[in-house]
């Protein structure tokens, strides 16, 4: 068995207490057979606080009002994990905030950014992350896996890491051309062209590419009324999420107000322009965190597509997800009346991520709400 992590994996130490948020609320947290078979044999004073605790027929822990799991002391900590130890915790918390995409003698391992901690070691990153592979005992057979396709897409997801990470390009440009390997990919899979995946890879390669992408982004550059209505209309489609945590409502609502429903495009543009320019002249290294948000989303979910063939939708995911928080991090720039410091970009990006990729659904949808997306690039 192949196992790929971040070179950053081993970095991570859950902080408990000290963690501004918690892991333990907002969202169920489904257990093993394992584990419930081990809790059903707990004996002694924990006795029927575990059989009170846990939702036996739905396989999870039970909640109060404020969703908070029926564990989670008023310290933020675990009861489970101080009166019966480490070992009592179920995989889902004993992995968290680990992230395993699983495919066929290979396990690809993240550390899901929305954990605050992890959200900080990839933000404090300057250099470009590289991925290690350590290979161990195990093998495994998936009866429908397609392991040429799997192949071609971990060619692809090299050269796209590859581009991502050229800092002699703006990321814009970086960006454009990762948009038109996803699409020209796309339309080889569509017409059963998997063969020629590779002709893809060489032509992006190009400096013609590069050149191309250039030019496609001068074109684009004073359609301010475009790129206004284009925000404005893919921040709207996070309403069609599933709101996992109230307050990520009013973290909407509030984008929304101050970024698009008093400011004409004009006004917008300029706004932005100048927002672009103080994060230029700050000590926040934006542009390097937008590539390693990018190189995340693109190492965890771009293989995927492996198992239902939409190459595209996990590219434009990756991208609107970095765009979407440029939003955000500028409305809240602007709330704290034009600053921001590396906590406000750490708080945005964990409280994102915990939207967006913890729940299937919000997955599916957002991969579903894409098709705008080739107004800015095509
Ligand atoms: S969110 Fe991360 S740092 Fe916070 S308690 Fe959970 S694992 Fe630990």
């Amino acid at each position: 068995m192949l196992y790929i992590i971040p070179d950053y994996y081993k970095e991570f130490q859950c902080i408990a207490g000290d963690c501004e948020d918690t892991c333990c609320a907002g969202w169920q947290i489904v257990v093993d057979e394992k584990s419930l078979g081990r809790y059903r044999k707990v004996r002694g004073s924990f006795r029927r606080r575990m059989l009170k605790s846990v939702n036996w027929r739905h396989k999870t822990f039970r909640q109060n009002e404020d969703r908070r799991c029926a564990f989670l002391n008023d310290n933020n900590l675990c009861d489970l994990y101080s009166d019966l130890g480490r070992e009592s915790l179920c995989r889902t918390c004993r992995l968290y905030p680990r992230h395993i995409e699983e495919f066929e003698g290979v396990r690809e391992i993240t550390l899901s950014v929305s954990c605050p901690e992890a959200a900080r070691i990839l933000m404090n990153r300057m250099e470009p992350v590289t991925f290690l592979t350590v290979e161990r005992e195990g093998e495994e057979e998936y009866p429908d896996f397609d392991p040429f396709l799997y192949s071609k897409l971990l060619d692809a997801r090299e050269v796209l890491i590859q581009i991502l990470q050229n800092r002699d390009l703006p990321l814009k440009v970086r960006t454009g051309l990762l948009y038109g390997i996803g699409r020209d990919m796309q339309r080889r899979i569509n017409h059963q062209e998997l063969f020629s995946c590779d002709e893809v890879l060489e032509k992006y390669k190009k400096p013609e590419a590069t050149e191309f992408v250039f030019g496609k982004l001068a074109q684009n550059k004073n359609k301010y009324e475009e790129q206004y209505h284009f925000s404005r209309e893919m921040f709207g489609k996070l309403y069609e999420l599933e709101i996992l945590k109230e307050d990520w409502y009013v973290q909407l609502r509030e984008t929304e107000l101050r970024l698009y429903a008093r400011e004409t495009p004009e006004e917008y543009a300029e706004m932005t322009k100048e927002f672009q320019m103080w994060m230029a002249e700050s000590e926040l290294p934006w542009e390097i965190q937008k590539e390693q948000l990018l190189v995340y989303f693109i190492f965890t979910y771009f293989c995927g597509a492996v198992y239902d063939g939409q190459i595209l939708s996990k590219v434009q995911m990756a991208i609107l997800s970095v765009q979407l928080l440029e939003e955000m991090v500028k409305a809240c720039w602007l709330r704290n009346e034009r600053i921001l410091v590396m906590e406000d970009i750490i708080d945005l990006v964990y409280r994102y991520s915990r939207e967006v990729e913890h729940s299937d659904i919000n997955l599916r949808r957002m991969e579903k709400l894409m098709p705008h997306y080739h107004k800015l690039y095509d």
